[in-house]
């Protein structure tokens, strides 16, 4: 059993159920794990006697012939969710300490579900970044190659499920952040819909954006946790989407219509966009991209020329709303209500001033500073209301196009993941990285990264799949065929296949 590690959510499942092996097993297989490559960066926080001790019930459960699809399986949450029984930081000096009363809906569901949480994963501070460099407690390192940063900002989710430290993880996706790390770590990553998943208890960033997804090995997994995850939680978020839970793992089963063994993607419109397809793109990341089309179609999808004009400006538009929001959501950390006070201070605004300093990391404070700017009085209807209606126009663009295709599909970031330090001083740089995540996160549609080759050094490449709304079920099942008939998926990072 020296490969429980490599099972991924749906196989661990099955062993549990067959009684091959115990939660406890597992668990604790992959704990050890965990602990032996704390190098990698990857968790904040390790839980070992929680994890264990919900895996005993699991086990008990499990004897007792409980079903549930999700019971005993571990994975581990990126530290944004808010959880009893184990700090949340958010990345973020400001949280060092924070313990939090309640759990995020999404976590609860996950437990209710069955699964077992191993602790917290590493991330960007407040979710702000590309690249895991801006944590304040450190960076994490890409298992591929540990001198490149695994993606952001749920870069902890990404590289834990790339090493094999936990099959799944819960992520969440502002601009990118779990389709990115997804494809810069060769792991499966879903941003669903805007408001599919319950915002309550998610660290807030920028709240029209911020949206929960799953990131694991396949597309089958992802739906095996999104089931879990998704559904109304309307008293809680007044942005959840009044829209009854799914069984994606069933929905990914029922074939297209017309659909055959040899063409299960038979008619599939996928669009392609020619703005994601121009320079800009690096040349390994557009042959690995190239590739993936031509299997859909050998799938029996048919390609389809798209145009979403407005992609450029999907980077101003994105960098302007989402600070905007952040500097506002970012007030409430004054000291006062939640983690970090300065030690010393004078009168009460001095007392804001120091901890707020002292707080934040560096990019935390930019967002904030451009935020305020943005929303300032005179500058509010040149930047953020500019800002909104360009935000309809992408939107309306993506209408447009889905009126000829049925998935858009391209690459997810123009490279594959750069070096550790390469852009850490270069906020613009991290910024234009985002091009290709920002316009479909704007305009609140779901969207994936599936693993699609490899590139320059042998990182890998995500293939980007966007949806309409709440067509997860297309997604995951376009993602869950191509999978069938590729393997890059399966390829381990080599220091980490033992
Ligand atoms: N990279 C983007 C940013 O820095 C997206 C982050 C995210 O999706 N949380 O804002």
């Amino acid at each position: 059993m020296s490969d429980m590690h490599d099972w991924g959510v749906s196989e661990t499942a099955r062993q549990l159920r067959s009684k091959a092996v115990s939660s406890v097993e597992v668990t604790m297989a992959l704990l050890a794990r965990a602990q032996a490559n704390e190098a990698l960066g990857s968790f904040l926080h390790l839980d070992v006697e929680g994890a264990l001790a919900q895996a005993k019930q699991a086990d008990a459960q499990l004897s007792a012939g409980a079903q549930g699809r999700l019971l005993g399986v571990a994975l581990a949450h990126k530290d944004v969710f808010v959880t009893t029984g184990m700090p949340t930081t958010a990345g973020s000096q400001m949280l060092a300490g924070y313990q939090s009363p309640f759990n995020a809906t999404v976590v609860q569901r996950l437990a209710d579900a069955g699964a077992i949480s191993l602790g917290k994963l590493n991330c960007d501070e407040f979710a702000m970044g590309s690249g895991n460099e801006n944590s304040a407690y450190g960076p994490v390192r890409n298992p591929w190659d540990t001198t490149r940063v695994p993606g952001g900002s749920s870069g902890g989710s990404a590289a834990a499920v790339a090493a094999r430290l936990i099959p799944a993880a819960t992520g969440t996706d502002t601009g990118g952040s779990i389709r990115q790390p997804a494809s810069f770590c060769g792991i499966t990553g879903i941003k669903p819909t805007y408001g599919l998943c319950s915002r309550y208890g998610m660290v807030a960033f920028a709240s029209s954006l911020d949206q929960a997804g799953a990131m694991a090995r396949t597309a089958e997994d992802c739906a095996w946790l999104l089931s879990a995850m998704a559904g109304p939680d309307i008293d809680r978020d007044a942005t959840s989407l009044d829209v009854p839970a799914r069984d994606y793992a069933a929905a990914i089963a029922v074939p297209r219509a017309g659909a055959t063994a040899d063409k299960p993607l038979h008619g599939l419109r996928v669009g392609l966009p020619k703005e994601f397809f121009g320079e800009g793109v690096s040349p390994d990341v557009q042959t690995a991209v190239q590739s993936a089309l031509q299997q859909l179609t050998a799938l029996g999808a048919v390609l389809v020329d798209i145009t979403l004009p407005r992609t450029e400006l999907s980077i101003p538009v994105y960098y302007i709303i989402a600070p905007a929001e952040a500097s506002s959501n970012l007030s409430r950390f004054d000291g006062v209500r939640y983690g970090h006070r300065a030690a010393e201070y004078g009168d009460l605004i001095d007392m804001y001033q120091k901890t707020r300093s002292e707080g934040f990391g560096d990019e935390v404070k930019r967002r904030i500073l451009m935020g305020a700017y943005v929303l300032s009085h005179g500058y509010y209807d040149a930047y953020y209301l500019k800002a909104q209606k360009i935000r309809r126009l992408i939107a309306n663009d993506f209408q447009s196009a889905f009126q000829s295709c049925d998935v858009i599909a391209g690459p997810v970031a123009p490279t594959v993941a750069w070096r550790l330090g390469e852009k850490a001083n270069d906020p613009v740089a991290n910024y234009l990285a985002d091009i290709f995540t920002l316009s479909s996160s704007l305009a609140g549609l779901p969207g994936m990264s599936v693993p699609a080759g490899f590139g320059e050094g042998g990182m890998p490449v995500g293939l980007q799949l966007v949806g309409n709304y709440l067509k997860e079920d297309e997604l995951l099942q376009t993602a869950h065929q191509f999978q069938q008939m590729t393997s890059w998926h399966d390829a381990m990072p080599k220091e980490f296949s033992v």
